[in-house]
């Protein structure tokens, strides 16, 4: 069976897809973390890795991948969800 491989928007690495974090730009324009790769809109990913996260955001690959604004209650999100990844 084929793994689905997905690229991080920061680092630009291919890895499967499970390994990432999906965040949605739902169809309301609004950018959220899709915790469970449900939510439908234009998603793009990243790896659970504050790094990523960090350069993501001082390049606004985020953003500039949905062609929306990231919050930072977003950004915050992401934040905590890769310190719980990283935890468990
Ligand atoms: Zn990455």
């Amino acid at each position: 069976m084929k793994i689905p491989m997905r690229q991080c928007s920061a680092c630009r690495g291919h890895f499967e897809k499970r390994q990432l974090l999906r965040i949605v730009r739902t169809p309301d324009g609004d950018v959220l973390l899709d915790q469970r790769g449900k939510v439908s809109g234009r998603g793009v990913y990243i790896c659970r890795s504050e790094e990523c996260l960090n350069k993501a955001v001082k390049t606004r690959a985020l953003s500039r991948a949905l062609e929306a604004p990231v919050s930072d209650e977003t950004i915050e999100s992401i934040r905590q969800a890769i310190r719980e990844s990283a935890n468990g």
